[in-house]
């Protein structure tokens, strides 16, 4: 399988290539040069599969010639094997048609385990193979960075840095990240928001000189061998309720667009996905674009969802490609319009083509704290507030006909209430526990480097910190 850029100026490269670069050489985000997809047959025979099994016979689609099903399912096994349920991405079914699938038995218990555990594995692998070292840094709300610290951890070909905004990640979140102590692995506090510490790490990655100097490797959505693993749950929920022979939708809370764009990408390799459901926080620039097909940015408002706390979502750039026939020299254009006036419209063909697969919800915090206390009435389930925004719009989306009743909807569950405590206890006045694996966190010491929200600073705190300076 070949990789471009979306674009048009970097590629082809392979599979492994892209996995190490991340983000590419002319700005833009590595696809495939095509989605292999299954018949339906070949989906019928993956609907008993074991989860790693599944998820080698589905990404060994994306390495051809590189890595076999064989070898990327024993790499699943390994990444999953510390999971806290054998289903890995079991499915709860609420009241009414709606399945929560819950992403939150990974050890920082948020759906970023399920790419980062694999992903971690996956570099070991490369980077041995080629006999070479990476620093890998990243940028987080709050999720990525204790997924991806905890998955590197102890990685002798990888020092590790990432970048968080000081004072706007949970408690959990930000103890998850600082309570690692390994050789290599960096939690960075910058003194700004994430989009800061996001603008940071694309500034470095344009930095070709400090890039090649280190061989800096991002492991952000950005990087593509991070969704691959995340297009796997959507076949094992779809395949559960009865695809291929019945069509599913999926409600995604979602900021940076990665997550629902593997959904995108699992339709595309033929899953019948009846509709993807874009659900946002009060920062809605994503509602607001399927709304009036612009994309303005808008100023960061913190909220209970704070892994959503985004007005850029950097995966977004991967659907425009899709929406422009992938033509990259008007991605590559829309994109420079967008860097410099925070906006660009696009043609109503693109949005027709848009609206044919996604709609668009927004949820306040008032109405996050009203689902979390609604379903937990209702339900019996205890939500995060993330995973509340995505209930939300998928009772909404059933009850103005946006997905007929039949229908299932499948929500995701991207993190466990416990990481969010503070805003499930003002909902439900009771705080949820953390599972045992983590009962002490909150106990153990923390160790942080504290930078300026500068590209310049977060060179120069690298360059001090690798373990090859
Ligand atoms: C990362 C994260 C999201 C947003 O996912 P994206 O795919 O990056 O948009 C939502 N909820 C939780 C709990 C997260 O950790």
């Amino acid at each position: 399988m070949k990789y471009y850029s979306t674009r048009g100026n970097d590629g082809p490269l392979g599979y492994e290539e892209a996995l190490l670069s991340g983000l590419a050489r002319d700005g833009g985000l590595y696809l495939p040069e095509s989605y292999p997809a299954f018949s339906d047959d070949e989906m019928r025979a993956m609907a008993d599969l074991p989860y790693a099994a599944l998820a080698g016979r589905i990404m060994s689609r994306f390495t051809d010639g590189e890595l076999d099903e064989a070898e990327l399912a024993a790499m699943a096994g390994d990444a999953y094997a510390g999971f806290t349920d054998l289903d890995v991405a079991p499915l709860h079914h609420l009241n009414g048609n709606i399945h929560v699938m819950e992403l939150f038995h990974g050890p920082t218990i948020a759906f970023k385990d399920y790419a980062m555990q694999f992903l971690s594995s996956a570099f070991d692998r490369a980077l041995k193979g080629a006999g070479r070292q990476a620093v890998i840094l990243g940028a987080t709300s709050g999720d990525t960075g204790s997924a991806a610290l905890e998955a590197f951890r102890g990685r002798d070909a990888v020092d590790i840095f990432i970048l968080f905004p000081d004072g706007r990640v949970s408690p959990v979140q930000q103890r998850q990240m600082t309570s690692i102590d390994a050789d290599g692995a960096h939690a960075v506090a910058v003194s700004g928001d994430f989009d800061d510490c996001q603008a940071i790490v694309k500034q470095l990655f344009n930095d070709h000189g400090f890039r090649d100097r280190v061989n800096l490797s991002a492991v952000n959505s950005i990087n593509w061998a991070r969704l691959m693993p995340q297009i796997v749950y959507y076949f094992s929920a779809a395949l559960a309720l009865g695809a291929p022979g019945r069509k599913v939708a999926f409600s995604v809370p979602t900021g940076n667009f990665g997550n629902v764009f593997a959904g995108y990408v699992a339709m595309r390799m033929g899953l019948p996905v009846e509709r993807l459901i874009v659900a946002s926080n009060s920062n809605d620039i994503l509602t607001r674009f399927f709304e009036q097909g612009a994309m303005q940015r808008d100023v960061v408002t913190p909220s209970l969802s704070p892994s959503m706390d985004i007005q850029v979502s950097s995966n977004f750039e991967r659907l425009l490609f899709e929406l422009m026939d992938r033509d990259g020299v008007a991605v590559a254009g829309i994109m420079d319009r967008f860097a410099e006036t925070g906006r660009f419209e696009l043609p109503d063909s693109a949005m027709t083509a848009a609206h044919r697969h996604f709609s668009a919800y927004r949820l306040d915090d008032a109405g996050t704290l009203a689902e979390i206390a609604a379903s937990m009435e209702i339900d019996g389930m205890c939500l995060d507030p993330h995973s509340a925004v995505g209930v939300s719009a998928a009772r909404r989306a059933i009850a103005d006909g946006t997905v007929a009743a039949d229908i299932p909807i499948v929500a995701l569950a991207c993190a466990h209430p416990a990481k969010f405590g503070a805003a499930v206890s003002k909902a439900t006045g009771t705080t949820p526990a953390l599972p045992p694996h983590l009962a002490d966190l909150m106990q153990r010491p923390e160790k942080m480097a504290k930078a300026d929200a500068s590209a310049a600073a977060v060179r120069d705190l690298v360059l001090e910190q690798w373990r090859r300076g």
